[in-house]
């Protein structure tokens, strides 16, 4: 009798980079032969794909593991994996914490699952967090829809907001070659994809990395080259991108985002706080004003375009009246979304050796009260649309240019007015579609 196929769990904590990871980590199992469980404890092989962006998020992975490692005793062949930003920021402590872990793999190594595997089957116990060039997309990922994809378009991050975790764990910038990325597009257009959303923490840095200048000096692949360059794209019918980062956001991406046929006309731009002086104390580059006038440039181009966004509270030193500072942006924009959190000390970041942090009941306070407001404005927005007769359209302009299908385009996109489970509402972790480093 042959024998049953080994079946592999992965569950995936975090944002949409890692979910795109656990989606190419996905596919390299499945080409070992390895076959998909919903149940973590039937599986062979079970890997957490971590994020460290919020403390909660890191302890769940260590109550999962704990479970996991205990399994191990009496099932000495199930192999356990941790990936992603635990992985990269704890390295071979995880190993001495969880001695039942066979492979610490921080994000960069995610293409790299097969070899690595191999050295675990070989005997080993393997820890793969050292800083390395992300090898070129050669997997074909077992995507979770089969109409929408992401694609990475550039990993890593050379920013360096105070409170974030994300350039220490996932490395420099290094950006994907237009090449390699229409390629996937192509491919994907062919086994019937309709809509893909480009990935990156920094989305706006793409290209900058990459060799080469215009006459005019700037850089010769940028964004808004890539979008030229992928939107003619045979059987890909929309094209959405994220995450944007104020700080590199320009009219001519703006310009090209209204003109091209397939871009949708959403954005995710995280503004973090609505106060400049706090937006310097989070060395994010950039002011309210500017943040501002961001949106009104995209409000001249497509006035009814949806923006959704990130915001922390409670930012070490935030005074009452910055907090109202983010409370008047949102008033004065109209989010259709805005993932909020309060602020969470993360180690290795500047802002959790600051002297200045706050209660955590200040921060529970101000959390809860931005909620409010971001949850009556996004009803609002919606009211008045429907009162309009007609959704918000977040379809790309040429599928509306040729709908005529009688059906409410605000229904259907996925993106806009997720709720909030009333049990996350108090830490604000909920788990969006976009969010970046909060
Ligand atoms: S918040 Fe975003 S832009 Fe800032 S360091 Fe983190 S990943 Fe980079």
């Amino acid at each position: 009798m042959a024998d049953s196929p080994r079946r592999y769990h992965i569950t995936t904590f975090g944002c949409q980079m890692n979910k795109a990871d656990s989606e190419r980590m996905a596919g390299i199992l499945e080409e070992m032969g390895f076959q998909w469980t919903e149940l973590p404890e039937q599986a062979d092989l079970v890997l957490y794909n971590t994020c460290t962006i919020r403390d909660n998020a890191e302890q769940k992975v260590y109550s999962y593991l704990g479970r996991q490692a205990k399994r191990k005793h009496e099932q000495p062949n199930l192999t356990l994996v941790v990936a992603g930003c635990v992985a990269q920021q704890e390295g071979e402590s995880l190993l001495r914490r969880v001695p039942e872990l066979d492979l610490v793999m921080g994000p960069q190594h995610a293409n790299r699952l097969r070899d690595l595997l191999e050295q675990v089957f070989a005997g080993n116990q393997v820890v793969a967090t050292e800083e390395a060039h992300i090898y070129e997309d050669i997997t074909k990922p077992r995507r979770d829809s089969q109409v929408t994809a992401w694609v990475n378009v550039i990993y890593g991050c050379n920013e360096r907001c105070t409170y974030c975790v994300v350039p220490n764990v996932r490395g420099v910038e290094q950006s994907r070659r237009p090449e390699a990325i229409r390629a996937d597009l192509e491919a994907l257009g062919q086994q019937g994809y309709k809509e893909v959303t480009l990935l990156g923490q920094n989305i706006d840095a793409y290209g900058r990395d990459l060799p080469g200048a215009t006459p005019e000096g700037r850089h010769l692949y940028t964004l808004t080259d890539l979008l030229y360059f992928l939107h003619d794209v045979p059987g890909i019918d929309r094209i959405r991108f994220a995450t944007s980062h104020p700080r590199y956001f320009t009219e001519r991406l703006i310009r090209a985002c209204a003109e091209l046929p397939k871009l949708c006309e959403h954005f995710h731009i995280p503004f973090q706080s609505g106060d400049s002086e706090l937006l310097k104390a989070m060395s994010r580059g950039y002011s309210r004003e500017r943040y501002l006038r961001i949106i009104e440039t995209l409000r001249g181009y497509m006035p009814d375009a949806s923006i959704s966004a990130d915001a922390i509270v409670g930012f070490p030193g935030e005074t009452e009246q910055q907090f109202e500072n983010t409370l008047s942006l949102v008033e004065q924009v109209g989010f259709d979304l805005v993932n909020t959190a309060a602020y969470s000390p993360r180690p290795g970041t500047p802002a959790a050796l600051w002297p200045n942090q706050l209660s955590e009941e200040v921060k529970a306070d101000r959390l809860q009260r931005l909620n409010h407001l971001v949850n009556s404005k996004a009803a609002e927005r919606s009211q008045l649309f429907r009162a309009r007769g007609r959704g918000a359209d977040r379809r790309s302009k040429s599928q509306r240019s040729d709908s005529g299908d009688g059906t409410n385009p605000r229904q259907s996109t996925h993106f806009l007015h997720r709720r909030y489970r009333p049990s996350e509402r108090a830490n604000g972790a909920g788990e969006n579609y976009y969010s970046s480093a909060l």
